[in-house]
């Protein structure tokens, strides 16, 4: 199975591309395909480059799911994994990544609700321990974090706690009562995503939306070979548009609108890059940095699970942010 192999005990970041169709729009505009996917590891620029040319032609990744790849099995190979090993304590993160309008969002609502799916068919048929569920989700934008069940609450802070580590305050946090139920709150969290989006121009391009689901789980009876109480976080993270982490942005854009680079977004590119970098390399990671990559720590590095989804437009118009979605996903892998 996919969705989080590692090898010689480094931690290793499985990262994935999903190409999505082209849109009616671009269609409409008579745009064209600038990739195809030759197999399941690749990634091709369909045309010739010129000799000498800074890019590559083709990418390798640890899966890649076509225009065609369904949803579902877009988490059999790319989240899975990663998300199941919530439930025997590790915590963990599904990440979607991508330009604005490569397919963030619909990946990952689908990949949540299948993991729900899945999380809820396995703890149903578990003889040996009981689970709970929790969930809350939130929103950053502008470095803001704004609780998505509880809209009305106001900025929140983040607190540093001795034992369980970056925490936010008064984030609201609802017992789950079964997969009918976290549809529903999942659902809420996207109206309210949305009813930010129309007041304030285009926030969905420079929010991050964290959906997190904590797993817990104790043995129905007390017996020395299983493990005593668990507890795990499974994140499930849609990013902001990666435009706004790309140099031509920062440099171009950053003297006349400095709020348009994402302080988050470019912390968790550099965390992401010296998590993958591995041994001395790694260095300092800056998890401080950002709002983000804060209340993330203890779901990145370390023992937890992490799989990014890298989503691009396969169209002719957008192939300079396509490549700087692959160069970040190459240097994750
Ligand atoms: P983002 O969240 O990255 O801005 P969206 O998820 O909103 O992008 O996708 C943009 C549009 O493309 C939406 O209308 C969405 O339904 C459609 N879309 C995205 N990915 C796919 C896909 N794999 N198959 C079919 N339609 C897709
Ligand atoms: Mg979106």
């Amino acid at each position: 199975g996919g969705g989080g192999a590692r090898g010689g005990g480094e931690e290793k970041i499985f990262v994935t591309v999903r190409v999505r169709p082209l849109s009616s729009r671009e269609l409409a505009r008579g745009d064209v395909a600038d990739w195809e996917c030759p197999d399941e590891h690749t990634v091709l620029f369909k045309h010739p480059l010129p000799d000498r040319s800074p890019y590559p032609a083709s990418y390798a990744f640890d899966r890649v799911f076509g225009p065609d790849c369904p949803t579902q099995r877009v988490y059999e190979e790319g989240a899975k994994d990663v998300a199941l090993s919530s439930l025997t304590g590790l915590n963990s993160t599904i990440f979607a990544y991508g330009q604005t309008s490569s397919g963030k969002t619909f990946t990952m609502r689908g990949v949540t609700e299948t993991a729900v799916r899945d999380i809820y068919s396995l703890i149903e048929k578990n003889q040996e321990r009981n689970f709970v569920l929790k969930v809350s989700a939130l929103e950053i934008y502008n470095e803001i974090v704004k609780d998505l069940l509880n809209p009305d609450s106001g900025p929140l802070r983040l607190l540093d706690d001795p034992d369980r580590g970056t925490v936010v305050e008064r984030l609201q946090e609802e017992i789950v009562r079964d997969a009918n139920h976290l549809r529903q709150i999942i659902s809420i969290c996207e109206a309210q995503r949305q009813v930010g989006e129309t007041s304030l121009n285009d926030t969905s391009s420079r929010s991050h939306q964290i959906i997190r689901l904590t797993v817990e789980s104790s043995p129905r009876i007390q017996d020395a070979g299983l493990a005593n109480a668990l507890v795990a976080s499974l994140n499930f993270v849609d990013l902001a548009g990666s435009e706004r982490a790309s140099q031509t942005q920062s440099e171009g854009a950053r003297l006349k609108e400095g709020c348009h680079i994402n302080r988050s977004l470019l912390t968790l590119s550099t965390c992401i890059r010296k998590l993958s970098a591995g041994g001395k390399a790694k260095g300092h990671i800056p998890y401080r940095d950002s709002k983000l990559t804060r209340i993330l720590q203890h779901s990145l590095g370390g023992n937890a699970r992490t799989a990014i989804i890298c989503t691009m437009s396969p169209a002719h118009t957008h192939v300079e942010q396509t490549r700087n979605t692959l160069f970040f996903a190459t240097r994750a892998k």
